[in-house]
């Protein structure tokens, strides 16, 4: 088991339950910006923030920032360490840093000297962007997890264990193999991600794939998923990716794939459901199903569903049906049911 680390009020690590963190894309230096979007990406569920600090102002705008944020909220900064030591002072819970773009020596040990005294873990880690050209000899995989575990020994050097690494790379295969190989070395919690993944289905396919691959294999403590665009995406996927591997608490819709016998529209009421389930805080499952014909026994497995038939549909729960409805209150009464089942306690 992986070591813990604190960020905030939220453990990394040491069993503690996987994270999904994301990154805001606004100027962090525009407070209300990126309040407003931290806000949002909070009621998707984030559990923690990064916002980058390229500059003083940033570095500022951190102490409103992290005041006003209900989430821990982390600092990535690159190449000044006066940056990070100002984000640590503002209120940053986690900084974000390559001990090799530092520089001299006593500018990592003035960096880490602070993040003791504020209990502020470290993140490290490599990418395969900005690979470090002295470990060229090494297959990409072995070198990007050296290359991480050069600059924790640089921590290490300088007394400070409160480490997050990550290995990051644009490609699904490597990020998986240089996780491996870095998880046999080294039992400091590990930050998962595909970088540079796309937009998307794309980055969606990616970073199931690669961070799926190594949650299942008992690897990784916090995940954050990459996409162009609103960073509330990542979080739904992130958030999805830990609920299918039973990792997260939450609602999970089953519909089929309809074909020549579906009754109802299908993908609309699977969409609906999608909505009332969004911030239900319980195990159970839902299932839409087009047609009674495989629909009820598909679906039997299911807490609560329904089958469409040529007049409406019927209700099942726990798989014994309920109620038949027509089309006219098909959904109101499967919203009755399911609002019935979550008042139950039966879950
Ligand atoms: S549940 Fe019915 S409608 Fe849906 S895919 Fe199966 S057979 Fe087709």
């Amino acid at each position: 088991m992986s070591k813990a680390v604190q960020v905030g009020f939220v453990p990394i690590g040491g069993g503690n339950p996987v994270t999904v963190q994301s990154m805001t894309n606004t100027k962090t230096s525009n407070i209300s910006a990126t309040v407003d979007q931290i806000q949002k990406l909070t009621n998707a569920g984030c559990d923690l923030v990064r916002v980058s600090v390229p500059d003083q102002e940033s570095a500022e705008a951190l102490k409103e920032i992290s005041s006003l944020s209900r989430i821990p909220v982390i600092a990535d900064i690159h190449f000044d360490h006066r940056l990070a030591i100002e984000s640590i002072r503002n209120g940053a819970a986690k900084v974000r840093i390559n001990p090799g773009n530092i520089g001299q020596e006593w500018k990592v040990i003035e960096t880490v000297k602070v993040a003791r005294e504020y209990g502020v873990p470290i993140r490290v880690g490599a990418n395969s962007g900005s690979l470090d050209r002295n470990f060229g000899a090494y297959d990409r995989p072995v070198a990007l997890a050296e290359s991480a575990l050069a600059q924790v020994r640089i921590l290490e050097g300088a007394g400070f264990e409160d480490i997050v690494i990550s290995l990051k790379s644009s490609s699904v295969t490597e990020t998986v193999s240089a996780n491996e190989y870095l998880f046999e070395k080294t039992d400091y919690p590990l930050h998962l991600g595909v970088t540079e993944a796309g937009f998307g289905l794309d980055s969606t396919v990616k970073s199931s794939i690669g961070i799926g691959t190594l949650l299942l294999k008992g690897i990784g403590d916090t995940i954050r998923v990459s996409m162009s665009g609103d960073p509330v995406q990542e979080i739904e996927v992130g958030l999805s990716i830990l609920k299918s591997l039973g990792l997260r608490r939450g609602v999970n819709v089953i519909s089929c794939p309809t074909c020549a016998r579906t009754e109802i529209d299908v993908e609309a009421l699977a969409r609906k459901v999608k909505n009332w389930v969004g911030n239900v805080d319980a195990d159970l499952s839902v299932a839409v199903m087009g047609c009674v014909v495989n629909g009820i026994g598909e679906g039997s497995e299911a807490d609560i569903g329904i089958a469409g038939t040529a007049s409406g549909g019927v209700i099942f729960v726990r798989g014994e049906i309920v109620e038949k409805v027509g089309s006219e209150n098909l959904e109101a009464r499967f919203r009755h049911w399911f609002d019935e089942l979550l008042s139950g306690g039966d879950r």
